[in-house]
């Protein structure tokens, strides 16, 4: 057993890994604690089938090639998408909690999660680069929770996370019951790249996709500073 394998062992007997759902026992994958039980996880709302565009869930059985009517009609500055999670049920309540209760430990659940599906991506970006935050909002939560969820992503698949080259330049007023098109207009021009962009293959980690607006923007910015293909990694869409 090697030295960090040792400490893992340690931590583990110390605190054994908890279930942030029903509080019961979690799992161990390899030297890993996962706070989660087998029961739970095989509960969760996946997101199995969907566009492969923008990730929106489909009916089962249309195939693994899908792309919905919208992305067909108007396909959207990135270039694939890939949502881990429905945002249903138990996944709300995790997100939220992290977001508005400080619960890290919800962040590092979900972006290991979100690792492990995204490790076996044969297309690899360069690097990892999550939704920025306008700085007040920053200093009011304390931390952006696609920093969080993207750490054990960028830890898990060796990708860089880069979290210099594009900020929000403004507040934008909460996107919480406007629709499609106002959303768009609410986000338009709030990010911008702040030096050179020196890569072609990028991916965007987001925590929930709601309609796709947020990280349509930020993708459109990094195509004009010269990104070539745009991914978008999140942990949830909104159905
Ligand atoms: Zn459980
Ligand atoms: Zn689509």
């Amino acid at each position: 057993m090697d030295m960090k394998a040792g400490l893992n062992y340690l931590v583990q007997w110390v605190y054994p890994p908890r279930c942030l759902l029903c509080g019961h026992t979690g799992q161990k994958q390899g030297h890993e604690a996962v706070d989660l039980c087998g029961h739970c996880q095989q509960r969760l709302p996946f997101n199995e089938t969907a566009c492969l565009s923008c990730a929106l869930p489909l009916p089962r059985g249309i195939g693994p090639e899908a792309i919905c009517g919208q992305c067909q009609n108007k396909p959207p500055a990135f270039d694939a998408s890939f949502s881990l999670f429905c945002y249903e049920q138990p996944v709300v309540w995790l997100v939220q909690q992290l977001k508005f209760n400080d619960r890290l430990a919800h962040a590092r659940l979900l972006g290991n999660m979100l690792a492990q599906r995204v490790e076996a991506c044969v297309d690899r970006p360069q690097c990892i680069i999550p939704v920025p935050l306008f700085n007040k909002r920053l200093r009011q939560r304390g931390f952006n929770q696609s920093v969080e969820l993207a750490k054990p992503v960028a830890k898990k698949t060796g990708l860089p996370l880069e979290l210099s080259l594009a900020i929000r330049t403004r507040p934008t007023e909460s996107q919480t019951g406007l629709d499609a098109k106002q959303r768009r207009k609410n986000i338009k021009g709030a990010f911008k790249t702040i030096r050179h962009v020196p890569y072609r293959h990028v991916a965007i980690i987001d925590d929930v996709v709601t309609t796709g607006s947020t990280v349509n923007e930020l993708a459109r910015v990094l195509k004009k500073s010269g990104v070539n293909r745009v991914d978008v990694w999140s942990i949830a869409r909104v159905v």
